[in-house]
């Protein structure tokens, strides 16, 4: 018997093929190719310019061209609805009488052009397409020809096409139910609903007014089925996901957006209760530069509530390697951005495709207004299901944001099957019965089609499909703010069961975001104590700056996602952020020193240090002399020792957010070294380490705590390769089986003793794996327990990844991780699925493992992927995968680790320790001068150990200062911040720097009390 779906798809054909009225083929194209170099600059291929009609070739991979047809319409299409039908297989942008008008691609075939053409008008069509898909840019074979298969103006006959699309959404509704019954009840209707069309009278009136009356006649005998209600509600919310950058660079992005924002405020004309979210301020800057009159439209719809900008974040960024502040940036900037050009306070945070989200979150984005919270990527979890859709997320200072989890992916099609797969998989029906969907292409762009919008309204009232409505995503959240009841709580990290490699691929972006966001600290701590001498503060200049480390933490550009030429631009990006992040911060120093006494003996050298606390630490500067001694500004010998014309010395006591002179004369201090090495053991102030022969710790005793920190029979510092070749998606994964197959670096030779001084010794070791070369020096202090591995390799391996091992003396069953602002504690064990799915776990500067009284931590400068199994502490220093980029990590890199063995916890020292790694002092060779500031000098202090000053910056709308305080251990207590002058004004902040609070202010200090990783910002003025 024939299915009775398909006696309604072969009707529906038949409908289809009489939607088209009348046609005019659009042959004769004038073309010419060219290469796109960066917005508004192309370079012409010669001997290209020519007519093409349909069926020719226009353009060869990689090209752009250009392409252009005129064409009047004929007098008897006056009236009629008027449609252009083109296929290309490329991307373009469609200009209509020199004005954008919509994007061409694959998914925009049909591009209505009037609703109501006017017949003998002109009409000038211009397209500038690129070959491949809106997700392709790598050219494999620059011949792959690209052919007009299609182009044809047509006229629509919209009656027909109404009834298409009335009768194609309740067949899909139908083919998507799971209930027999319901189905069949479902094609019934329709098939009642056809016997009123009579296709012998095709053409005439007789037949539109029969299709009318099906269309009237399937409402009723809808809404004639007795099933139940299904009182569940999805809103849709038109999206368009782009990729700032991934398989294409930004520069292609800048065209993006104007053929997809193109798309959506032409079919906004058409469909007037089409909504659209928009997230990710570049996309709006380059749409404002590129596309002006597409940018004016879209303003105009964002007045009117229909253009919804989303996210209030600068990108959509990565949430694994964003350091704290770097956090409150992307929502200081994103916030001040929709503020400024768009009048409005985003609310909605709007992650859809990040590889996890940190513990941070919560507190960080409500303290910046964002109350909810929206992501579709934890429905992919290789290993576990998320529980929840709706919830309420925890952060790390028990701040809990409104979260909501849309099931599958974030590009739909707004299809009935889509629809009921989302409400089936919604875990919290009963809490809340209605659920977010976007609708749109993306990841390449593209947005919504005229299909999904002509889908959309007619599946208000299907029986047995969650009801369809459209409106603002804000919206959405108010109503489930309002309405859910009982929802559950997540309380912890929103960890990611997949791209675990994320962490790790292209190393470098991950070693310059670090560099940028300390650099740019310590340039604006300096700038402003010497803004409080009168330097003028370049604030333009750093947040632009600041603007491009924004934008390189894209979701897929810092997590190493993308292709070649993505990081030869962001390498290059970065190296312009560090350069002129570099001398502004010279010359902010150089500023402060100019008022310091630094009249004395010898070469003034001051000392600056932006962490608030007063620390010891190692300073390198040129050797003025072949033989030095260092003095305090007391006239006391310091640790001092010159190497290679570099004079080392231990600063000591360098006070908090501040600096101390040292002064260097010519003579050799009467100074020893406490350090002894006899090609295997080494004696230091704090250890004895013994030397297996391949150079690795075989033990570490600690003369303090008197115990061994390397587990017995095991060595430290075991540099392992692993085979690292995940099934899919090389750049993002990293799989459990790399496990399977690994071997270790094998040093060359001897360690060699480079340096042994008062300050400190150095040993270096060069080892080999494969065509790889390392260099290794290790530093042992005089005056810190660090022990540092500094490393400079040339990694030739490919699909591989490289770890640093510590097999340690300290049994738990947690570990500790750095993350923004705090930390986290995972299991060390695989118990159950949920722990061993997190085999690789994001951490920042430092990781550790501690027992009761003793732990040991590892530290690092520029290192974001570990693993703690049992005992060892792993750190993944490199990967190497193909894909998208061939050449990944391939060269060389720099990086320091560290080993921090230590008594009682990670509360104990570790978070200063790995703070002074990545903030090192800052030593300024200068001249004698009577400056009015003392020979020592703190701007600012802070009383309680545990509370950290972050940030230290100029407020964005005034000459104030920002000061940004958090809580480091997991504490609680009262804090004194103590500056050196008295204070004018003050009051508390939230993060985009409007006033919240007062705040406890006595003279020259605040006061306030600080709970468990809390944020705390202040607003300062001095007199
Ligand atoms: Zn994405």
């Amino acid at each position: 018997m024939v299915n009775l779906s398909n006696i309604i798809r072969t009707h529906l054909e038949e409908v289809r093929r009489r939607m088209i009225i009348d046609q005019i083929t659009l042959d004769g194209w004038d073309v010419q190719n060219a290469h796109y170099l960066k917005p508004g600059e192309y370079e012409p291929i010669e001997g290209t310019s020519r007519k093409i009609d349909v069926g020719d070739i226009w353009a060869r991979q990689g090209q752009t061209a250009f392409m252009t047809k005129e064409v009047d319409i004929p007098k008897e299409w006056d009236g009629r609805y008027l449609a252009m039908e083109i296929q290309t297989d490329g991307e373009g942008l469609l200009k209509v009488n020199g004005h954008p008008y919509h994007g061409v691609d694959n998914w925009r075939g049909y591009i209505m052009l009037d609703q109501a053409v006017k017949g003998g008008s002109h009409y000038k069509l211009e397209i500038e397409g690129k070959c491949g898909r809106p997700w392709d840019y790598v050219v494999t074979d620059a011949r792959t020809p690209y052919i007009l298969s299609r182009a044809r103006l047509i006229a629509i006959d919209k009656v027909t096409e109404r009834y298409y699309y009335d009768l194609a959404v309740v067949l899909d509704s139908a083919c998507c139910q799971e209930d027999p019954v319901l189905r069949e009840a479902l094609l019934r209707a329709i098939k009642k609903a056809m016997l009123n069309v009579d296709f012998r009278a095709a053409g005439n009136d007789e037949f539109k007014s029969g299709l009318a009356k099906a269309s009237e006649a399937l409402k009723e005998n809808l809404s004639e089925i007795k099933f139940g209600d299904n009182t569940a509600g999805v809103y849709l919310v038109g999206h368009s996901h782009i990729d700032l950058a991934w398989l294409w660079p930004l520069k292609e992005t800048m065209r993006k957006v104007g053929r997809t924002y193109s798309t959506v405020t032409t079919l906004m004309e058409e469909f007037p209760d089409y909504k659209f979210v928009c997230s990710q301020v570049p996309l709006f800057l380059w749409l404002k530069a590129q596309y002006p009159e597409i940018y004016e439209k879209v303003k105009a719809r964002a007045a009117e509530g229909r253009f919804e900008p989303i996210g209030g974040t600068w990108v959509e960024h990565d949430c694994n390697m964003l350091s704290g502040e770097s956090f409150v940036r992307q929502c200081l900037y994103g916030q001040r951005f929709f503020k400024s050009e768009f009048g409005v306070d985003v609310r909605v945070g709007w992650l859809p495709d990040v590889f996890g989200y940190s513990w941070a979150m919560p507190q960080i984005y409500k303290k910046a207004g964002l109350d909810y919270f929206m992501t579709a990527k934890l429905t992919w979890n290789d290993t576990n299901r998320f529980p929840y859709n709706t919830f309420w997320w925890q952060g790390a200072d028990g701040t809990k944001m409104m979260t909501h989890i849309h099931f599958g992916p974030y590009n739909n099609e707004a299809n009935p099957a889509e629809i009921a797969k989302c409400w089936k998989n919604n875990l919290n029906k009963l809490e809340f019965p209605e659920f977010l969907e976007t609708f749109g292409y993306g990841d390449g762009g593209g947005g919504p089609t005229r299909q999904m919008l002509e889908y959309i309204p007619r599946m208000k009232d299907i029986p047995g499909l969650p009801k369809a409505e459209t409106g603002s995503a804000h919206a959405f959240f108010d109503r489930m703010r309002e309405e859910a009841v009982d929802l559950p709580v997540w309380n912890g990290e929103l960890y990611y069961e997949m791209h675990r490699g994320t962490y790790t691929s292209q190393a470098w972006n991950k070693r310059y975001n670090r560099l940028s966001e300390l650099l740019y600290r310590d340039l604006e701590i300096w700038s402003s104590m010497a803004g409080l001498y009168g330097y003028a503060y370049p604030k333009e200049t750093i947040n632009e700056n600041w603007h491009t480390i924004l934008l390189n933490q894209f979701h897929d550009i810092i997590p190493g996602s993308s292709i070649t030429e993505v990081y030869n631009v962001s390498h290059e990006d970065y190296r312009g952020v560090l350069d002129d992040g570099a001398c502004m911060k010279a010359q902010a120093v150089d500023k402060l020193a100019e008022g310091i006494d630094t009249s004395g003996s010898g070469v003034p050298v001051v000392v600056f240090n932006s962490v608030s606390w007063e620390r010891n630490g190692s300073v390198s500067v040129e050797a003025p002399y072949s033989s030095c001694r260092v003095l305090k500004s007391s006239g006391a010998d310091v640790p001092c020792q010159v190497s290679d014309g570099v004079l080392t010395f231990s600063a000591c006591n360098v006070p908090s957010m501040g600096y101390e002179v040292y002064h260097v004369v010519q003579g050799s201090a009467s100074q020893q070294t406490p350090f002894t090495f006899d090609g295997k053991t080494i004696k230091t102030p704090f250890y004895e380490v013994k030397l297996s022969a391949d150079g690795t710790f075989d033990h570490v005793l600690d003369l303090e705590n008197k115990r061994e920190v390397i587990a017995d029979g095991c060595r430290g510092n075991i540099l392992q390769v692993f085979d690292d070749r995940p099934s899919k998606e090389e750049a993002w994964d990293i799989e459990l089986h790399y496990q399977d197959k690994g071997a270790e670096f094998v040093q060359e030779g001897p360690v060699k003793l480079i340096e042994n001084g008062p300050a400190r010794l150095v040993l270096g070791r060069t080892l080999k794996y494969g065509t790889s070369v390392l260099d290794q020096k290790v530093v042992f202090y005089a005056n810190s327990r660090r022990i540092d591995f500094i490393n400079d390799i040339d990694w030739q391996e490919r699909k591989a990844v490289l770890k640093a091992a510590f097999p340690v003396s300290v049994q738990s069953c947690r570990a500790t991780y750095e993350i923004p602002y705090g930390a986290i504690e995972r299991p060390t064990h695989w118990n159950t699925t949920w722990d061993l799915a997190r085999f690789e776990v994001s951490g920042h500067r430092w990781a550790d493992l501690s027992e009761s009284g003793y732990g040991v931590s590892v530290l690092n400068d520029c290192k974001y992927g570990w693993d703690i199994k049992d005992n060892v502490i792993r750190l993944t220093l490199l990967r190497a995968p193909e894909y998208p980029d061939p050449i990944a990590d391939k060269g060389r890199h720099e990086f320091t680790y560290s080993l921090l063995p230590h008594a009682g916890d990670w509360t104990c020292g570790t978070i200063r320790e790995a703070a002074e790694l990545n903030i090192p002092l800052t030593a300024v060779q200068t001249e004698h001068r009577k400056g009015t500031l003392g020979a020592s000098h703190s701007f600012v202090s802070v009383d309680n150990p545990k509370a950290i000053i972050d940030t230290i910056k100029q407020a964005e709308d005034s000459d104030d200062m920002i000061v940004r305080v958090y809580e480091s251990c997991g504490s609680r207590g009262p804090v004194s911040l103590k500056f050196d002058r008295p204070i004018s004004k003050a009051s508390e902040c939230n993060l985009l720097e409007a006033e919240i609070d007062s705040v406890d202010c006595d003279g020259s200090t605040l006061k306030f009390f600080i709970k468990p990783f809390e944020l705390r910002t202040f607003k300062v003025a001095f007199d």
